[in-house]
Parts: C-alpha cells; sequence; structure tokens
C-alpha cells in the first residue's frame, strides 16, 4: 500500500510502498478514499512549527472500516467514518475527566499514529466519526479539520439571532464560515482586500462584501459594523485594526496562527465591552453539527481534487495561496 511521505521542512514529499498495518487493541484500520490537505501541512512544510521526519501527514481523512482491533465494539466493518486531529485523550487526567480530550496533554493524533495520507490508516476507534450517509468522501473530507474548526468558532461566538457576522480570511476555513453563519440565517459579511474576491464573497453566499481599501475596521464600522467577527486570517495586525468594526457587546473569534500580537486599545476595550476569543475545535458535537449542516446541503466545501502523488503540485499552490479553497487527495474506491 502507498503513503505519502513528508521527508522534512522544504523537501518534496515522497510516495512510498509499505506493508498492511495492522490494529492494535481499540483501534480501526481505515481504507482511506479522501484525505485533505490543510493550511496547517503548509506550517510543517515550511517549518515554522516542528515535525519529527519523516512522518505522515493528513488530519481530514476520510474512509471505510476494513479491519477492527482487540476491544472494538462501537465501529464495524464497512463503516464510513472520518477522523479528526484528535483521536482520544489519555482516559486519566483532569480534562479526559470532564471528557474534554481536546485539552489533554497526553493525546492520540495523527502526530502520534500517522496522518491520513495513506491508502491504508490506523485510528483509535473513539477517534472516528459516522458519516452522513448523503456525504460525498471528498467533501467531507474538509470538514474533519476546516469545517470543525469553524463550527466550533461559530458556536464560541455564542451568536444571537438576528447578529450581523462578520467574515476576515477568505480561504478555506473562511468560505466556509460564511456558509455556517447564513445556515442559521444571520446577515453576513465578508472581508478581503482582494478586489478579485468579491465576486467568489457573493457567490458563496454572503449578503456583502466589503473590499477593504485602507482601515478594515473604519471601513467595517462604516458598513454597519458586526456582532461577532469570525477571523481565519492569519495577519494579526489586520485582525486588530478590524476590531473597530465590532459593535458594543461584540466579539472577536480568532481561529488563525500568526507572528504578531492581536492589540487593542484598553479603553475601547471596556468602553465597547469587546470580548476576544481564541477558538479551536471545541468538542464532537460540533464536527457533527457541521457534517450534518452538509449532508443537508446546507454547508458545502468548495475543493480541488488532487491524485495522492500530486502532493507536492498541491503543497506549492497551497503555499502560494491558490487553492480554492480546499485540496483534496482522491484515494479513490466507491
Ligand atoms: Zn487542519
Ligand atoms: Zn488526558
Amino acid at each position: 500500500m502507498k503513503s505519502v511521505y513528508f521527508s522534512g521542512p522544504r523537501r518534496p514529499f515522497e510516495v512510498r510502498d509499505e506493508d498492511m498495518p495492522e490494529p492494535g487493541p481499540c483501534e480501526v484500520r481505515i481504507s482511506t478514499r479522501a484525505s485533505g490537505v490543510c493550511g496547517t501541512d503548509i506550517h510543517y512544510w515550511t517549518g515554522i512549527l516542528p515535525l519529527a521526519s519523516p512522518w505522515v501527514l493528513g488530519h481530514e481523512p476520510v474512509g471505510v472500516v476494513d479491519a477492527l482491533g482487540p476491544g472494538v465494539t462501537s465501529l464495524r466493518i464497512g463503516d464510513r467514518v472520518g477522523v479528526s486531529w484528535v483521536q482520544e485523550g489519555c482516559g486519566r487526567c483532569r480534562w479526559c475527566q470532564i471528557r474534554k480530550p481536546d485539552y489533554c496533554a497526553d493525546q492520540y493524533s495523527w502526530m502520534t499514529l500517522g496522518g491520513g495520507h495513506r491508502e491504508f490508516m490506523i485510528a483509535r476507534a473513539a477517534g472516528c466519526t459516522l458519516l452522513p450517509e448523503a456525504l460525498d468522501w471528498r467533501i467531507a473530507a474538509p470538514l474533519f479539520c476546516a469545517g470543525y474548526t469553524v463550527m466550533s468558532g461559530y458556536r464560541n461566538a455564542s451568536p444571537k439571532p438576528g447578529d450581523r457576522i462578520g467574515v476576515i480570511g477568505i480561504g478555506g476555513l473562511g468560505h466556509l464560515a460564511i456558509q455556517i453563519a447564513k445556515a442559521y440565517g444571520h446577515e453576513v459579511i465578508g472581508i478581503t482586500s482582494q478586489e478579485v474576491k468579491r465576486k467568489e464573497i457573493l457567490q458563496i453566499g454572503a449578503d456583502e462584501a466589503l473590499v477593504v481599501r485602507n482601515h478594515v475596521g473604519k471601513e467595517l464600522a462604516d458598513a454597519g459594523g458586526v456582532d461577532v467577527l469570525l477571523s481565519t486570517s492569519n495577519l494579526m495586525r489586520y485582525n486588530s485594526e478590524a476590531i473597530a468594526g465590532i459593535r458594543r457587546e461584540g466579539k472577536l473569534i480568532s481561529m488563525a496562527i500568526g507572528k504578531d500580537a492581536i492589540a487593542i486599545d484598553p479603553l475601547h476595550l471596556l468602553d465597547h465591552q469587546i470580548s476576544i476569543v481564541g477558538s479551536q475545535q471545541c468538542g464532537r458535537n460540533d464536527l457533527v453539527e457541521v457534517l450534518e449542516l452538509a449532508a443537508r446541503g446546507k454547508v458545502t466545501p468548495m475543493i480541488e481534487v488532487y491524485r495522492p502523488d500530486a502532493i507536492n503540485e498541491v503543497m506549492a499552490r497551497l503555499a502560494d495561496g491558490k487553492v480554492r479553497y480546499r485540496a483534496v487527495l482522491d484515494f479513490g474506491g466507491a
């Protein structure tokens, strides 16, 4: 069976032939159908985030369970599943005791078990989430990181009906944020600095596109402001500026990694009672929610599909910001 290996920062990925893996206790083997390529993978490839190599990336895999390890009772052979970044906690720490394995310091993930860019992968049974019947493999894959992250961002904002929602960073995550906010009936404004994205923002479903000329916050305020600003932009100075466009008692939800700090004038912070909330994947209920939205056609990742051996082309496009909006490796199979 073939696996796509990360060979170290700035080095080409390699496709290798390997023996079929066997699942251990509490594990399953999955015949991979599709595996999403996430923007985070670029951080490993550029070396911003450390990762020992060689290693198999891929934290958005979906496929069919084809072997059960000892002790697995929750899954059956033939189940259609996807695997999220955090698969299971240690089961013993305080976070695990209160059923928040995402915070466990000793968790199972693609970083301990190997990722999904391979024809057959091993996952914890507890790391698998069943896919709704209606969902195409290639549409389902990006929901396991991008969709999940943004769904948690929306939930962490606790938006009220009628809240106006802004989305900054119209890419792999942002295009899903627009769709999720629309699915729940909000008025949505997509914010970009690129004129070329105006049409795309409206096609994705936003009510309005704001193309920023100079100061994102002032221009957003002039456009009426927002109650919730969902940011997937890694430009923290841009996010800081944007705070001026958040209404009183509004929230900035920050879902991206960036080099700079988020800065806010403390007087503005207290006077406007702004909340700044860091947000990542935050509970499997959010993942199930976005899968169900997708199955009902309310949220559909826009994807580019590639063969697994095109990984180096995919990474180059991703690094150049050319992917619209999510790249998926197609491993074939019904
Ligand atoms: Zn990801
Ligand atoms: Zn734990």
